[in-house]
């Protein structure tokens, strides 16, 4: 095999190895974003009083906090009533700025000072492992 014939092989492995671990990533983040939906601001307000946080600004002590949120249409769902497609609402989650890595702990949630712009940071990990400790208890008590 001549030199050239080796470089293409290897360049074409190479391009093979990289279009895999593309699709991969591209299914982890997937998957990582599904659960990341799960999170209504139900749930989301639920953990917030589990955990006993603030319902004050902690900057100038306002009560009007708001929680950004995201809507999807739900493709094979349609509301029972009125025909219309449902839609899923969940709490809008924020990437960390430098974050190149595809976990629950690089993502959060946040709630927003209405008075003052002030922004508190959930990390998504914990509200998502305490949803989920939630929903077993659940299951837990229709076992029995
Ligand atoms: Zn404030």
């Amino acid at each position: 095999m001549d030199e050239k014939l080796v470089e293409q092989a290897l360049e074409a492995y190479l391009k093979k190895e990289n279009h895999k671990k593309e699709r991969a990533n591209k299914e982890a983040q997937k998957k990582l974003e599904k659960t990341l939906k799960e999170i209504t601001t139900e749930i989301f307000a639920s953990f917030l009083l589990a955990k006993n946080a603030s319902r004050h600004c902690l900057s100038c002590g306002s009560v009007k906090l708001r929680v950004p949120e995201r809507g999807i249409i739900s493709r094979d769902e349609v509301d029972g009533e009125t025909g219309e497609p449902v839609i899923h609402r969940y709490v809008k989650f924020y990437k960390l700025g430098q974050s190149t890595r595809n976990t629950l702990s690089d993502y959060e949630y946040r709630v927003i000072c209405l008075n003052c712009g002030h922004t508190s940071l959930y990390r998504s990990r914990n509200v998502v492992r305490w949803h989920e400790q939630q929903k077993r208890a659940i299951q837990g008590d229709n076992a029995e």
